[in-house]
């Protein structure tokens, strides 16, 4: 479906890049559970792997079943090309690893997913790669930051755990003037409600894990390529502008121009460091994302009422939702997400950490897990559990103080979950 009419979202959640299945006319894209694909013969064989042919080689690198995904995930983003992968913090790992080296480092902002700030304040060390934290409502923090072996801007657009939205325009402009690909995560917007490079990112990633498959069944993710960024242009690069030896010298950015990213992921990425998305793991994705539009409709709608009498509540201190006309990011919201501040959120409550951990035991419809953009409303007290292995400070800074506990509005009826929590806070 790459060429014809221009589709409106709902249209292409269901049928980006699928089509029929050409041996059996399958409507429904087939789990193509297979390791390795049969060559037509010696020289389509060398063809595929010179890069000069594409095609299927074996699964590490590329599954039809995958391929739809990544190409749906790319429409919907409005990028050139996606790379699917085992899990959202392998995407993460899979979009620096081409931009990075030992001795460089990303600026990333300092509202991120718990175990996104673990992994840039601890885990990339380990590859001689290192994460300036900033403020990102503090530009020139941001830009003070930047220094000359710095190779990439990283925030997400609406922020876990506290809802907050990023200036993602401001951000980019910078990241423009530094020659710098800004990686936005969009794991808590979702193209839907957000789209990162309209506003300048370069690079997407996503946690499929969470709204894109929405019935929190497989782990996944994905990085989508803008095709826009100029890896040639400073000489940062390397790998990308430069003859890559990890894949006998050729130069991506010259052979593949736009897609040079997605390209290198796949070949040198995901053939190297092995974290590819399993077809069934694809399939799965590809049930929920047909429903993606329908659902964050509902999350929003739901999380703006359920914010909204949380935030009258005698026993609750503040609540973080930028979709309430109270939060300082509501200005941001039509601009940086039309549709909706999505459906998480964050509530103090005025009896401190002891109250929040009675709460999550004291809930029913609300499951107390550890993770975020399930149909299903979810409960977690941050501090004691998804951002334990942070500081105090480090929790204050990403939203996630001791007082504080993060809701995943599902797309249950609202008066259901408004019920629950006044039984919960009623018994503190
Ligand atoms: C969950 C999450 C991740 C990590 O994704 P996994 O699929 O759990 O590896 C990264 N960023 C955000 C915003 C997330 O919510």
């Amino acid at each position: 479906m790459s060429e014809g009419p221009t589709y409106g979202f709902d249209t292409l959640q269901i049928h980006a890049g699928a089509r029929p299945d050409p041996a059996t006319g399958a409507r429904q894209t087939p789990i193509y559970q297979t390791t390795s694909y049969v060559f037509r013969d010696a020289d389509h064989a060398a063809a595929l792997f010179n890069l000069q042919e594409v095609g299927y080689i074996y699964s590490r690198l590329t599954n039809p079943t995958v391929a739809v995904l990544a190409e749906r995930i790319a429409t919907l983003e409005g990028g050139v090309g996606a790379v699917c992968t085992s899990s959202g913090h392998a995407a993460q790992i899979l979009a620096l690893f081409p931009l990075m080296g030992p001795g460089k480092n990303i600026v990333a902002s300092t509202r991120l997913y718990g175990g996104t700030v673990t992994q840039f304040s601890q885990t990339i060390k380990r590859f001689g790669w290192s994460a300036k934290f900033v403020d990102t409502d503090d530009l020139d923090a941001v830009k003070a930051a930047i220094d000359d072996d710095t190779r990439a801007i990283f925030c997400e657009a609406i922020a876990n755990p506290g809802g907050y939205v990023t200036d993602l325009d401001a951000i980019a402009r910078i990241a423009e003037e530094a020659g710098l690909p800004l990686i936005v995560d969009n794991t808590s917007g979702t193209p839907y409600l957000c789209r990162p490079i309209e506003h300048g990112a370069a690079l997407v990633v996503h946690s499929t894990t969470k709204y894109l498959t929405g019935n929190g069944t497989v782990t996944g993710g994905a990085v989508v390529d803008s095709g826009a960024f100029d890896w040639s242009a400073s000489g940062k690069f390397p790998s990308l502008s430069e003859p890559e030896p990890a894949y006998h010298g050729l130069k991506f950015h010259e052979t593949f121009g736009p897609l040079a990213f997605t390209f290198h992921g796949i070949a040198v990425g995901l053939r190297d460091l092995g974290m590819t998305m399993n077809p069934q793991a694809a399939h799965y994705t590809l049930m929920g994302i047909e429903t993606l539009s329908l659902r964050m409709q509902r999350h929003c709608e739901n999380a703006v009422k359920v914010a909204t009498w949380l935030e009258n509540h005698p026993k609750v201190a503040a609540v973080t939702y930028a979709g309430l006309p109270s939060s300082p990011y509501a200005e941001r919201v039509p601009r940086i997400c039309p549709k909706g501040a999505g459906g998480l959120f964050t509530f103090a409550l005025k009896g401190g950490y002891e109250a929040c951990v009675k709460l999550v035991d004291a809930v029913q419809l609300f499951s107390h897990v550890a993770n975020l953009g399930d149909t299903r409303s979810l409960i977690i007290h941050s501090a004691s559990t998804t951002h334990r292995q942070l500081t105090e400070d480090q929790q204050v800074a990403a939203g996630a103080a001791p007082d504080v506990v993060r809701l995943s509005i599902g797309i249950e009826d609202a008066d259901d979950l408004i019920a629950d929590l006044e039984q919960a806070l009623d018994q503190l």
